[in-house]
């Protein structure tokens, strides 16, 4: 294949499908202007006026009508395609489109009389991926890679395949959502042969120990064989949970399991079933229009959706005649109602494991996939089970289409130009205290690592401090990439530097950084996952790496001033809290002499270019205020005397 040929990846999903293709800075999803690279699996289909051919709407507007024209709304087509009508019976209630059977044991669903098979539906949705990747990189698009879930048979794959063609697109390989999945998160990729490690680790940088991941044979293959990850996809409708095992660079699914009907839309049903219940007991109505239905439906999202933000949310719904039904909820009141599913799709993962003859202790990891995923509670529980946190750092309804991407771009041996690296490329750290990058891991220490530092605060009763992670080799944060941000908070009201904030770098043999940042004294805790080599060309690497050189004694001194200033700041404040609680031993002079001194230094920092100078500066403001220090220190001793 030649090499500017464009293959895109596909996820042809129940409830939504993305297409994303690969550059040389890594898979991108392909968005609509809002930013959504979903588009709804939903088509809507309305008679043509005067005998014209009927009019058919795609995504988000088909799904914004699908209860007023509930009956040439298809969605869910997923479900029926490559499937008889037997297969299907269970889901025909579910479905509020006519469903009937079609030669050879198909399925056909008619609207208005006339009738369509399910790869006609699908290849709708197809055409509408294919035209917004076409608009996006100005060039047709007539190659893509689609996903299905790992249980798809061939029946199944094959009517994939002819929905594909159908839309115009050759269908170079239908790739399993779990192994696309895995792929997203570098699982399976050949990465060069690590160089000597003792060289390329610095001391204070201990490499992990690999419990079951050789090093990468002589030959430097596969730096992962034997690797076995499950995959957590709880979709829109439907949850599956497959465990793969990488061998010679093959992943091969030991065993699926899953529901077919456990989803977001149950989530969403037990919104709506409280506030059906709750309306009909305070006013006595049931919600029968259509467009209340439909309301009801979108506003039950979207309560659930913020909830995974907020720990509560607010519900308004016009009945209409001026009536509003209107309650807060809880997230624990949300989570009380939809436990018994969470825990049904647990139920599932021991039997999944079970049938791979495994224990959750013989996974590398558990790989979150499916917008439901997002929900704090199955986050928990899941952690809860696997006995570690899962892989979360790529956008959990983007990634099977992500890796769908990498593997149509592995097809047409792009491959080679991605960053898969044996070593970071550029440095990791943290933004520190006036906007310094203080590095925790070195750029070309080989990965896996680990790298922990102690942190504190600047300012009395802090209780919070943001972690802004950053990637680049210059000296100031602003001159780094920032990665992403969290917050620590909860902290008790401390005095400046009593905090002891310890944060962690863990990067691991996938490449995947984990973020955490603990507050000794009381415990609390917060952290991040983020994918560092994303959205970095080799390129941008070896520019970074010039621009350090080129701007290292600018970067230095700037360095030098962040950290003069911040010491600056910080002995000022300690003096100052000082005076007020002992000044009043000292002789009216000195007191106003360092109060002086206090100021002139102040503004001297701000002011001043010369670093030595500023250097001098504090040296002397130490010598001018010792007596003041000792003053404080014999006071602070007597008071323990007497309180003992
Ligand atoms: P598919 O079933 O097509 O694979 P997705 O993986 O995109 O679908 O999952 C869609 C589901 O994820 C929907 O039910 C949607 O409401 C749900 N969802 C998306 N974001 C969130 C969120 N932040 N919290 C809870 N559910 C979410
Ligand atoms: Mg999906």
């Amino acid at each position: 294949m030649s090499n500017d040929e464009i293959i895109v990846g596909i996820d042809l999903g129940t409830t939504f499908s993305l297409v994303a293709y690969v550059d040389a800075a890594g898979p991108h999803i392909i968005r609509d202007e809002n930013g959504d690279g979903r588009v709804p699996s939903v088509i809507g289909v309305t008679p043509g006026a005067n005998g014209a051919p009927p009019q058919v709407t795609i995504g988000w507007t088909a799904r914004a009508h699908a209860i007023e024209n509930a009956r040439a709304t298809v969605y869910s087509v997923k479900r029926l395609i490559g499937k008889g009508l037997e297969d299907i019976r269970r889901d025909l209630p579910y479905l509020s489109y006519a469903v009937s059977a079609g030669p050879r044991d198909t399925v056909q669903i008619e609207i208005d009389g006339r009738r369509y098979t399910p790869e006609e539906i699908s290849a709708l949705i197809l055409r509408a991926l294919k035209e917004r990747a076409e608009r996006h990189l100005g060039r047709p698009v007539e190659k893509a890679v689609i996903t299905v879930p790992a249980y798809f048979d061939d029946a199944q794959r094959q009517a994939t395949r002819d929905a594909g063609r159908a839309a115009g697109l050759e269908v170079v390989r239908i790739v399993n959502e779990p192994t696309a999945a895995a792929l997203a998160y570098g699982i399976g990729l050949h990465r060069p042969p690590p160089r000597a490690r003792a060289a390329a680790s610095p001391p204070g940088h201990t490499p992990l120990p690999i419990p079951s991941c050789p090093t990468a044979d002589a030959g430097g293959v596969a730096a992962h064989a034997g690797q076995t990850v499950a995959v957590y996809d709880l979709g829109g409708g439907t949850f599956d949970i497959s465990i793969l095992r990488l061998e010679d660079g093959v992943f091969q699914v030991l065993s699926t399991a899953g529901d077919t009907h456990l989803g977001g839309d149950d989530f969403d049903r037990a919104i709506i079933n409280l506030v059906t219940e709750e309306v009909h007991a305070q006013y006595g109505v049931s919600i029968t229009a259509p467009a209340t239905k439909q309301a009801l439906r979108t506003l039950a999202e979207a309560v659930k959706i913020r909830l995974s933000e907020q720990t509560q949310a607010e519900i308004e719904l016009d009945l209409g005649r001026d009536r509003v039904y209107r309650r807060t909820i809880t997230r624990a009141e949300f989570e009380h109602r939809i436990a018994p599913l969470v825990e049904q799709t647990l139920t599932l993962c021991g039997q999944v494991l079970r049938d791979a003859q495994l224990t959750p202790a013989d996974l590398e990891q558990a790989i979150l996939v499916g917008g439901s995923t997002r929900m704090p509670l199955v986050r928990q529980r899941i952690a809860e089970f696997f006995g570690r946190p899962p892989y979360t750092a790529l956008n959990p309804d983007e990634v099977v289409a992500l890796g769908a991407a990498i593997q149509a771009s592995i097809l047409s041996g792009k491959q080679a130009d991605m960053l898969l690296l044996d070593v970071t490329p550029l440095s990791l750290g943290i933004e520190t205290m006036g906007g310094a990058m203080g590095k925790l891991i070195v750029r070309n220490t080989t990965i896996p690592c680990r790298a922990t530092e102690k942190f504190t605060t600047f300012v009395d009763g802090q209780t919070a401090i943001k972690i802004n992670v950053l990637q680049g080799e210059r000296e100031l944060a602003a001159d780094c990439r920032s990665l992403g941000e969290f917050v620590l908070d909860g902290l008790p009201p401390m005095a400046a530097g009593m905090p002891k904030v310890e944060v962690e770098f863990l990067l691991d043999a996938n490449g995947i950084l984990n973020v955490s940042a603990k507050e000794l004294r009381s415990g609390q805790q917060a952290g991040i996952q983020i994918i560092p080599s994303h959205g970095l060309t080799r390129a941008e690497v070896d520019r970074i790496a010039r621009e350090s050189i080129q701007f290292a004694q600018r970067d230095i001194d700037a360095h030098r001033r962040i950290d003069l200033r911040n010491q600056v700041e910080f002995d000022t404040h300690k003096t100052e809290q000082m005076l007020a609680r002992v000044g009043h031993l000292l002789a009216p002079e000195e007191r106003a002499r360092i109060e002086q001194d206090i100021a002139a230094l102040r503004k001297l920092a701000q002011e001043t270019s010369d670093l030595d100078e500023l250097h001098r500066a504090l040296t002397a403001f130490g010598h001018g205020t010792l007596h003041l220090a000792e003053i404080g220190i014999r006071e602070a001793l007597v008071k323990g005397d007497k309180e003992e």
